[in-house]
């Protein structure tokens, strides 16, 4: 394929919604090894045998997770970059370095507070359905078939559901458990520290997801229709990975939560999302740049 010639020689870089998020990704790069977790540690020796199985739990869902969307997320970016979408791959390049550092994360975490190996225990069938199954198949046929409809599946599947209703439901789980913890005297400043950077980076990953689909539909306002299948498709395997936490404890989570604040939070992220997209079905590109431009979508 010969190029025809060059967007910045001609009419420069354009101030769109995927550069605004390339901007803030640089502005709140941080770096996993600055985080200290001597506090964690100490106090993770101090949880009972059932909290320290269960944090383990959701740490082992976070960093398999992390690793599966570092290692699918390149055939979009090829896609993207082939379609000359120079501000969008910009903003790319910097998601999957998010990506790296959420595993890099998650690895220092287990290794540093638990010093723990052997993690794939916890991954139920609904768990591998979706990180060893429906997500690098999604994602991995992009290197076939670019079609807005492969793009469409590949981006519910990877930003509407794994990043916005499973790492969205893990993030409150973080904090649901610290704060339980905390009423003990049980402190894990780094935990909280780096999860907060990581929901960050996620915030702006999702919104780069809701911009590509509302895209994609306004584009091709009938792909809603695959959308729509796929989110519901999807949906009760990702209800079934926070179900199976709880089930993996037959005799009481060992944290005092309870299944059905997590079902609802995640019911509601995918909600959330849902009506998003349904409104892009009667939005111009034009407006679907402006709405994203004037919220605050990847500062949270
Ligand atoms: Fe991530
Ligand atoms: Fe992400």
């Amino acid at each position: 394929m010969l190029r025809e010639g060059f967007q910045t020689a001609r009419v420069g870089l354009k101030d769109s919604f995927p550069l605004q998020l390339y901007h803030k990704a640089k502005k709140y790069f941080w770096d996993p090894r600055s985080i200290d977790f001597s506090v964690d540690k100490e106090s993770f020796a101090t949880l009972d045998e059932g909290q320290k199985e269960a944090s383990l739990h959701l740490a082992s869902l976070f960093v398999a997770g992390e690793e599966a969307v570092t290692l699918d997320l390149l055939p979009l970016v090829q896609v993207i970059a082939r379609e000359g979408r120079l501000e969008e791959e910009m903003y790319l390049t910097t998601f999957l370095v998010d990506e790296a550092k959420h595993v890099e994360f998650f690895d220092l975490l287990i290794r540093e507070v638990a010093q723990e190996a052997d993690l794939e225990r916890f991954h139920s069938v609904n768990y591998k359905k979706i990180f060893y199954e429906e997500l690098p198949k999604a994602m991995g046929r992009l290197l076939d078939d670019p079609s807005p409809e492969a793009q469409a599946e590949a981006a519910v599947t990877y930003n509407m559901i794994v990043e916005g209703v499973l790492a969205e439901t893990g993030y409150y789980a973080y904090y649901r458990a610290a704060e339980l913890l905390g009423q003990q005297g049980v402190k894990l400043p780094g935990t909280l520290e780096g999860v907060r950077y990581v929901q960050r980076d996620e915030s702006r990953h999702i919104a780069y997801g809701i911009y590509l689909l509302s895209r994609l539909i306004a584009e091709n306002p009938s792909l809603w229709e695959v959308v729509e299948r796929r989110m519901n498709y999807l949906l009760p395997y990702a209800l079934g990975v926070v179900q199976d936490i709880f089930r993996a404890y037959p005799q009481g989570f060992p944290l005092q939560l309870e299944v059905g604040e997590f079902v609802n939070y995640a019911m509601g992220q995918f909600q959330k999302r849902y009506r998003r997209l349904e409104l892009a079905r009667s939005q111009s590109l034009k407006e679907i740049e402006q709405i994203a431009l004037e919220t605050d979508e990847g500062d949270a």
